[in-house]
């Protein structure tokens, strides 16, 4: 087994066999890296001083602009001849970088010393919904049993466009957000004809998802078959994304999700090559009914990505798990979700971020929202002598994923958010009494 002069433990999320790409803050600079062990490696600095110089890259520089973009646009041969150069330079038996204190000195990096940042300009960001067991449980809670499916869930693999402003890297705090809903209590079942009312999200709630970056796009007008869908992926990062259920209730029909949505996406900041992943490769489960011809794959796979939820109260010492999950329950792949994105023409771009929706298993324990751990507040989930129906101020959610290798893990690190209490609807610009500051106001 390939081993790296680095030390790394066998539970570490980033061997040799790893090599993730993300960003970090190193000296008041935005510096491209990749990790091995608890070390982080300088590409922008190994790039300047000519040890990437690869030949697929024909001299050109991909690591010197502070994301991820350039080389995300590069395509597989870049991505493999670059890759094969960092586990070189990282192997045990190699010494141009193991007994080069100098070099070691410049771009090896403790990561515990640096801030990651996002990994890419993220131009667009789509969310799917691909977990059968997820749409089917909200289904149920929503529509009943017998409806549990919308009629088109079966043959498209459904998605709204998401925004990209307010996705964030892991770490950074999430406020409640607030917005307009009915009062508590009326369900949008119950509630025909209740007055909304405005005010901070009762129901704030997670959703553990995995999310891949495109690598180089297509143009537009130009589908990309099904058969060429994986040369145009990148890797994978962890997703939360953050979900105001009471908003979101309320305000997504006929158009879908808005602003239950986008206060806030939060991504682990390491994405794990699809190369990386590859050695994890698993059956995707089969399709019933077969779809379209345009979402038909040769072989139907996916990857085997172990998931887990864990959620921390403010003054709760540890964290509980409450959630574990796999990738490979989806129903639809990222090949299908790529060609179904763009059969109509539509183009995505380098850097762009495709979201998996929930992922959901057959299990309770494997639910992936408290939403449905909770099946909407009526089954409290116990952590930590506490219980949760959905998220209170100063809960810490954090979500974790890897592949599990023979001695070894390929892993995503994690991603973690804090809940930070809603703004006082009072610090909000009220309207002027009537008479007052507006008529002078206006000329
Ligand atoms: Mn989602």
């Amino acid at each position: 087994m390939k081993r790296s002069f680095v030390p790394v433990s066998a539970e570490s999320h980033f061997p040799i066999q790893n090599i993730p790409y993300g960003v970090c803050r190193r000296g008041g600079q935005r510096c491209i890296v990749t990790a091995i062990g608890d070390f982080l490696v300088d590409l922008t600095v190994l790039e300047a001083l000519g040890w990437l110089a690869v030949p697929a890259l024909h001299g050109r520089r991909v690591f010197d602009s502070g994301t991820l973009n350039a080389f995300m646009a590069q395509g597989r041969t870049v991505w493999s001849q670059v890759r094969q150069r960092l586990q070189q330079l990282l192997d045990a038996d190699e010494p141009a970088l193991r007994d080069n204190a100098e070099l070691r000195a410049r771009v090896l990096v403790p990561m515990a010393e640096v801030e990651m940042l996002l990994p890419a300009d993220i131009g667009d960001y789509t969310d799917f919904y691909s977990s059968r067991e997820h749409a089917s449980n909200v289904g149920i809670m929503f529509r009943g049993p017998d409806k549990a499916l919308q009629p088109n869930w079966l043959h498209l693999p459904v998605a709204y466009h998401g925004r990209s402003s307010s996705i964030i890297v892991s770490g950074t705090e999430v406020r409640r957000p607030c917005g307009q809903m009915l009062p508590p209590g009326t369900g949008e079942n119950t509630g025909g004809g209740a007055a909304p009312i405005y005010g901070p999200s009762r129901s704030l709630d997670f959703e553990l998802e995995m999310a891949a970056f495109i690598g180089p796009g297509n143009a537009l007008g130009q589908p990309i078959p099904i058969a060429e869908a994986e040369e145009h992926l990148f890797g994978m990062v962890l997703l939360n994304d953050w979900s105001a259920r009471d908003i979101q209730a309320w305000e997504y029909v006929p158009l879908g999700p808005f602003l239950g949505k986008n206060f806030a996406t939060s991504i682990s900041p390491w994405v794990v090559t699809m190369e990386a992943l590859a050695p994890f490769r698993v059956t995707a489960v089969p399709q019933h009914p077969p779809p379209l011809p345009y979402l038909q794959e040769s072989t139907r796979t996916t990857y085997d990505i172990h998931l887990e939820v864990h959620l921390r109260g403010e003054k709760m010492g540890e964290a509980t798990r409450i959630c574990t999950s796999n990738f490979r329950y989806l129903y639809w792949t990222l090949a299908q979700q790529v060609a179904h994105h763009t059969v109509n023409g539509c183009n995505l771009r380098p850097g762009d971020l495709l979201a998996s929706g929930t992922i959901s298993g057959p299990t309770p324990d494997s639910y992936g929202s408290l939403l449905e751990l909770s099946w909407r507040g009526t089954r409290p989930v116990n952590i930590g002598g506490q219980t949760r129906t959905f998220l209170l101020d100063g809960d810490s959610v954090t979500m974790t994923a890897w592949c599990q290798g023979d001695g070894y893990r390929v892993g995503f690190g994690s991603v973690t958010g804090m809940v930070t209490p809603a703004l006082s609807p009072h610090s909000f610009p009220l309207p002027p009494p009537q008479g007052g500051k507006e008529k002078t106001a206006r000329t």
